[in-house]
C-alpha cells in the first residue's frame, strides 16, 4: 500500500462522499496507524479519512485523552444549543473560520475490531465529531462562510504556495 499524506485544499479527495467500511482487517488497521501517525506529527486533535484521500468512513480523534476510532460513525441525535467556536482543519492551513454548532451528539460507530458502540459527546469533543463528520460528506469549514469570504479565501488557498498542512502548537486546540 502506498503511504498515505495529508491532503491540502483544493485536493478533489476533500469534497468526496465516504462509503462504509466492511472489512475489519489488517489494511484497516494499517490505515489507521498511518492515519494517526500523520494527526500526531501534523499537531492535529481529528483527521478523517477523505483528508488523507480514501473514500471511506473513517475518524480518528484526540483531544488530549487517547486516540478514539471511529468506523462507520453516524450521528443519530444533535442536541443543546448552536454555539460559536474557531476551528482550524489540517487540511486548510492558517485558515480560521468561527463556526457555530450544537453542544451535544449522540454518535453510532463501530472501533477498530467492528464493535458496535453509542455514546454521547459534548464540549470540544462535540464539535470535533461535528467538524470530523462533515468531512465525511466533502463538506470544509469554509463552506460556513459567507459567499464573499469564500471566494476570496478559496482563491488565496489555490494560490498559497504552502503545502504542509503542520500548525503550531498554539493553533493546536482548533484543529482537525
Ligand atoms: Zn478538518
Amino acid at each position: 500500500m502506498k503511504p498515505l499524506e495529508l491532503k491540502i485544499y483544493p485536493e478533489p479527495c476533500l469534497r468526496i462522499k465516504t462509503k462504509p467500511v466492511e472489512n475489519f482487517d489488517d489494511d484497516l488497521k494499517e490505515t489507521l496507524q498511518e492515519m494517526a501517525d500523520i494527526m500526531y506529527i501534523s499537531n492535529g486533535i481529528g483527521l478523517a479519512a477523505t483528508q488523507v484521500g480514501l473514500g471511506a468512513d473513517i475518524l480518528i480523534i484526540d483531544i488530549g485523552e487517547g486516540l478514539k476510532t471511529f468506523i462507520n460513525p453516524e450521528i443519530v441525535e444533535i442536541s443543546g444549543r448552536k454555539t460559536k467556536m474557531e476551528e482550524g482543519c489540517l487540511s486548510l492551513p492558517g485558515v480560521i473560520v468561527e463556526v457555530a454548532r450544537p453542544e451535544q451528539v449522540k454518535l453510532r460507530a463501530q472501533d477498530r475490531k467492528g464493535e458496535a458502540f453509542i455514546k454521547v459527546y459534548d464540549g470540544l469533543m462535540a464539535k470535533v465529531v461535528q467538524h470530523e463528520m462533515d468531512h465525511l460528506s466533502g463538506k470544509l469549514i469554509i463552506d460556513y462562510l459567507n459567499p464573499f469570504k469564500y471566494f476570496f479565501t478559496a482563491r488565496k488557498l489555490a494560490r498559497s504556495k504552502h503545502k504542509s498542512g503542520r500548525i503550531s502548537q498554539k493553533e493546536k486546540q482548533h484543529v482537525g
